[in-house]
C-alpha cells in the first residue's frame, strides 16, 4: 500500500451541536492546540514535505466547526495554499445568531471568496433538533440557507439516509429553503465515531427503491451497494492507497514539533503498517464476516470497517495504534 496523502487536523474550535452521527465524536470542547500554534506547525511541516516528499498530497484543516473569530483569516490561509475550504465551507454547529448577524457572516465569507455553503439536515424539525443535539437547530439551519442565498452564495444541502428518517427526508424536500437550494445530496452516515451507534439503522436496497427518483438518482450506485452485492459482484479489492491524518493535541504537539516532517510521516505510516499486519486481508475478512444475504446498503469503507471491528472483537489483543476515531488516523482506498 502506498501512502499518497498526509493531512494535519487541528480541532481547535468547539462545535455547538452534538450530532448523533458525528464522525469526530465532538463533545462541545476544543481538543486541538491553539489556532496560531496549529498554523505555524502546519506551515513548517508541510513546507518541508513539499521539498522532500513531493509525491504526497498535503492539507491542513481546522475543526470541529468553523465558528471561530479566525474564520476569515483561515479562509485566506486556505486560499494561499489552494485548499478546498477557500471556496467551500461546511457550516453546521455554529452558535445561534440573529438574522442580521447571519447576513453579515455570509457576506463576509462571500467577500473572502467562499462560493459554496454546505449544510446537513437530518429530518423534520423535531427529529432534526434531537439528532443535532440542540433545540432550535432546524430553524437556524433554514435561516443560514436564507442568509447564504441573500449573500449570493451557493447552497449545498446534504441529508443522511437512515431507516428511521426516510419519510422525513422525503417530506423535507418540499420545504421552500430546501427546494430552492442549488444542490442536494443524499448519503449514508459514516460508521466511525458516533456513527457506530447508527449501524442498526441502515437502509436496505428495498428502502432505496421506494424513494423518489430525485433522491435515488443522487446515489452513486458504484459507491453504495448492499453487502450481498459487494460480495457477489467481485467488487472487493485490496486497498492500494493510504491517506494519513495527524490530529494535533496538547499532548502530542511537543513530540511532533521536535521531529522532521518526513519522520512524522514515517512514524504514522509505521503505526498503520503495524496495525494492518495484525489483520487478515480484505478478501479474507470478506470470507470470514461477509453476509451473503444482507440487503443493507453500505459504502465499502464502512463495510470494511465493520468486518475489521468484528475481527478485532473476536480475536482481542490487537494493538490499534492508528486510532479509528479522533486521534491520528488512516484511510485506505
Ligand atoms: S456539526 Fe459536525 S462536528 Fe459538530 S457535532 Fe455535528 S457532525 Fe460533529
Amino acid at each position: 500500500m502506498k501512502t499518497v496523502s498526509f493531512s494535519i487536523a487541528n480541532y481547535c474550535v468547539p462545535c455547538n451541536s452534538h450530532c448523533r452521527h458525528c464522525l469526530l465524536s465532538s463533545c462541545g470542547k476544543a481538543t486541538g492546540v491553539d489556532y496560531e500554534t496549529g498554523i505555524s506547525f502546519a506551515n513548517r511541516v508541510l513546507s518541508e514535505l513539499a521539498e522532500q516528499r513531493p509525491d504526497l498530497s498535503t492539507n491542513y484543516y481546522i475543526g470541529y466547526c468553523m465558528d471561530t473569530p479566525k474564520l476569515l483569516d483561515y479562509i485566506r490561509y486556505c486560499k494561499e495554499h489552494g485548499y478546498a475550504s477557500a471556496k467551500f465551507l461546511q457550516m453546521n454547529g455554529f452558535a445561534f445568531r440573529s438574522e442580521s448577524e447571519l447576513d453579515h457572516l455570509m457576506e463576509s465569507i462571500k467577500d473572502e471568496g467562499v462560493e459554496i455553503v454546505d449544510l446537513t439536515m437530518y429530518g423534520t424539525k423535531e427529529y432534526h433538533d434531537k439528532f443535532a443535539g440542540r433545540k432550535g437547530d432546524y430553524e437556524f439551519v433554514l435561516s443560514m440557507i436564507r442568509s447564504a442565498e441573500k449573500a449570493g452564495l451557493q447552497t449545498l444541502l446534504t441529508f443522511p439516509l437512515m431507516r428511521e428518517n426516510l419519510d422525513q427526508i422525503v417530506s423535507l424536500q418540499s420545504v421552500p429553503e430546501v427546494d430552492n437550494a442549488d444542490r442536494r445530496l443524499f448519503f449514508m452516515p459514516h460508521s466511525k465515531g458516533r456513527g457506530r451507534t447508527l449501524q442498526d439503522n441502515l437502509i436496505t436496497r428495498q428502502d432505496l427503491n421506494h424513494l423518489p427518483e430525485s433522491i435515488k438518482n443522487t446515489f452513486d450506485k458504484a459507491k453504495f451497494k448492499t453487502e450481498a452485492q459487494w460480495l457477489e459482484e467481485g467488487a472487493i479489492v485490496e486497498p492500494e492507497q493510504r491517506y494519513l491524518t495527524l490530529v494535533l493535541t496538547p499532548n502530542n504537539i511537543e513530540h511532533y514539533s521536535q521531529m522532521k516532517a518526513t519522520d512524522i510521516v514515517d512514524e504514522l505510516e509505521a503505526r498503520d503498517i503495524s496495525f494492518l499486519s495484525q489483520l487478515p486481508s480484505v478478501t479474507e475478512l470478506a470470507k470470514m464476516y461477509g453476509r451473503k444475504d444482507n440487503q443493507e446498503v453500505y459504502r465499502f469503507r464502512d463495510l470494511l470497517f465493520r468486518w475489521r471491528q468484528e475481527y478485532i472483537e473476536e480475536k482481542g489483543g490487537i494493538t490499534c495504534n492508528m486510532l479509528e476515531e479522533t486521534q491520528e488516523f488512516s484511510i485506505h482506498l
